[in-house]
């Protein structure tokens, strides 16, 4: 910028002084003509003026005002003329013979001394040299002094001024300019900084999210590895944390995870890590712990922190956690095996209502032996009499009768004996043999369907699908194949999908329901409530009815959890609000039946009533031969 400034000023000074000189040159010619009108032509060549012409001269160049002293000269440098009245003197030889060879004014800012004593005034002259010509000869030149003090003086001034409002003008632009670049780059700096703050804590509890976690349990298990130590990792979720973010509001839901927050950071040693991954999901990372016992230890005491109640407002909240433990190198060998073994141990602890799991290699699906059942089921999966379903009645609470049923799988293993699902349906899932052995329950379930159709006993059967059949159309196909080939009726025909399934993957899941309702299946959520959906969800969804996990209905029973009542009342109230029928699962006892009846909830299913049982054992009040079994319901 300031090159900028000083090539702005040389150049505009440049360009006044030349301007000035240009004016000076053509005063100086018009001097020059006077000035050789009064010269004979001869006086050039002899070298010589009469007293009387010089007289003449002077008289010629008497108005100029500027004219400050005339020379003439002949081509070769004598003095014919000097307004001074010198008879003596050298021109400038160089600018005369340029002059007169150019046939062009030359000239040239001279500075000189007025008066010959010291301290005489020091002024600026401009000394042009002329050529004069007679005819088209150059015989000689006119050295013409003017005045240029004051024209020094206006360009000097001129030029301070465009100097002054060039420096003025830039100084101004970088002020701005400076400030403009200082505030983006401290905006920059400073939004640099939050996004990498952001990057690497989570926003409401400002506690590490899943990739700060990531980088400490990498650094730790690095160095572990270099000091044989133990790495522990718990993953922590709050139980039904849904329900409470549900009746009571997003804004305490989020006061809750905050308060969590604080107190699992208070509670934990300064080396360790307290994460929050998402949702209500904490992880807590023990990069230095002795043994798997002392994790588990450590878990416990995690847990302790849940028993004084959360103060929402003037709410004393009771809230549990379950949480999974897995140690490297015990229970795994990096990083993402320690993650998916806590997983598991925190579903076990969910699912069995244990508090604290510690991850077990009994459940690791590569194991020798979970190796030869999936080639078993592989098998069993081509041949007719080894999987099969039984049915489970489900009965309208208000009449006590049957109004449905559910398909359950078995599977008559050759040496095992009978396994129940649970041993054999997640090993499919992990597999991708899913497909099949879904395919193979609608099938054997339309064909059933078909058989009692013949009879005169048309019971809805509901059928178990999978996480993985939902996220492609194929099993709507497959189920719309099976009713037109076996000439059943949609309606006869029910599907369950699980909650879990619903959520982790909507956009592929919905699309897929809704062309199943759209074929006139219906849809039902199974096991709900311990997944971390909220019914105002399931409202716009193809969906037609929920069961509500035994677990649930287990804490209704006499032994069962104080206030569980008060929230599948919630639960049931609000999905009949949306306009979902509530089925409940897993009652085992006539009190349950009852309470689950005050709650208007509308089914009911479980050994209370009937085990799953094959097809010939069920009894025949369990095959009503009604034309529509559910004008029982409705
Ligand atoms: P689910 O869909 O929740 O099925 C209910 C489970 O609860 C069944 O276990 C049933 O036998 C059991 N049950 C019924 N009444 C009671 C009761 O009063 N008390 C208790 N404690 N349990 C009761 P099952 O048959 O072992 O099936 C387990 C799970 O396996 C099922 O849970 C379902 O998720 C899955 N499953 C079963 N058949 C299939 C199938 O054909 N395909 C798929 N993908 N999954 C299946
Ligand atoms: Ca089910
Ligand atoms: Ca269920």
């Amino acid at each position: 910028m300031l090159a900028l400034g000083v090539a702005l000023v040389l150049v505009t000074a440049d360009v006044m002084q030349q301007q000035a000189q240009r004016h000076g040159i053509a005063l100086a010619r018009s001097i020059e003509s006077y000035a050789s009108a009064g010269v004979p032509e001869e006086a050039f060549t002899i070298g010589v003026l009469a007293p009387g012409d010089a007289q003449r001269v002077t008289e010629q160049v008497t108005g100029f005002r500027e004219l400050r002293r005339l020379r003439l000269w002949t081509v070769d440098g004598t003095l014919l003329y000097d307004s001074h009245a010198d008879s003596t003197g050298f021109p400038d030889g160089e600018r005369l013979d340029t002059a007169t060879r150019e046939r062009e004014p030359v000239a040239q800012v001279v500075t000189v001394v007025r008066g010959e004593q010291v301290g005489g005034t020091e002024t600026t002259l401009l000394d042009v040299y002329v050529p004069v010509q007679q005819g088209r000869v150059v015989v000689g030149a006119a050295e013409v002094m003017l005045d240029y003090q004051g024209t020094a003086d206006a360009v000097s001034s001129a030029v301070r001024t465009v100097t002054l409002v060039v420096a003025g003008g830039l100084a101004v632009l970088w002020v701005l300019l400076f400030r403009t670049v200082r505030n983006a780059s401290r905006r920059l700096q400073a939004s640099a900084l939050e996004n990498a703050r952001l990057a690497l804590l989570d926003s409401l509890t400002g506690l590490p999210n899943r990739r700060m976690l990531a980088n400490r349990l990498a650094r730790a298990i690095e160095e572990s590895t270099a000091t044989g130590g133990t790495v522990g990792l718990a993953l922590l979720d709050i139980d039904r944390f849904k329900d409470i973010n549900d009746s009571l509001g997003h804004d305490r839901g989020d006061e809750l995870l905050e308060q969590v927050a604080a107190r699992l950071r208070g509670a934990l040693r300064e080396d360790d890590v307290v994460a929050r991954l998402g949702g209500d999901e904490f992880a807590i990372l023990l990069p230095d712990i002795q043994s798997v016992a002392d994790a588990d230890a450590a878990a416990r005491r995690v847990r302790q922190l849940f028993v004084p109640p959360f103060m929402l407002g003037d709410l004393a909240l009771h809230v549990d956690t379950s949480i999974g433990v897995a140690c490297l190198p015990d229970q795994a060998d990096d990083a993402s095996s320690l993650m998916r073994m806590a997983d598991v141990a925190m579903y076990t602890a969910k699912t069995h209502r244990l508090g604290v799991s510690v991850y077990s290699p009994e459940e690791d699906d590569s194991s020798p032996a979970r190796l030869v059942l999936l080639g078993d089921l592989h098998r069993a999966l081509g041949v007719a009499d080894e999987l099969e379903l039984h049915y489970q009645p489900k009965i309208d609470l208000r009449t006590g009768r049957t109004v449905g049923l559910e398909a359950l799988m078995r599977w008559r293993h050759p040496t095992r004996g009978m396994l129940p699902p649970d041993l054999f349906v997640p090993l499919a899932e992990q597999s991708g043999l899913i497909h099949d052995l879904t395919r193979y329950a609608l099938r054997a379930c339309v064909e059933q369907l078909a058989v009692w159709r013949e009879r005169g006993e048309p019971v809805p059967v509901a059928v178990n699908l999978s996480a993985h059949d939902v996220t492609s159309a194929t099993v709507a196909e497959v189920i719309e194949h099976l009713l037109a080939t076996h000439d059943v009726g949609p309606d006869l025909l029910e599907v369950e999908i699980t909650e879990t399934a619903l959520v982790s993957d909507p956009s592929r899941v919905v699309p897929v329901l809704q062309r199943l309702a759209d074929a006139g299946v219906r849809v039902s959520i199974d096991d709900f409530g311990i997944g971390n959906t909220s019914i105002s969800q399931l409202r716009d969804l193809p969906v037609h009815g929920l069961k509500i996990d035994r677990l649930f209905v287990a804490d209704l029973s006499a032994t069962g959890r104080e206030g569980s009542e008060v929230v599948v009342k919630a639960m049931v109230d609000l999905a009949h609000s949306f306009g979902l029928q509530v089925v409940a699962e897993g009652v085992e006892d006539v009190r349950t039946a009852e309470v689950l009846r005050r709650l208007t909830v509308d089914q009911a299913q479980g050994y209370l009533y009937s085990p799953a049982v094959p097809p010939d054992r069920l009894r025949a009040e369990d095959l009503p031969r009604d034309a529509d079994p559910r004008h029982a319901v409705t």
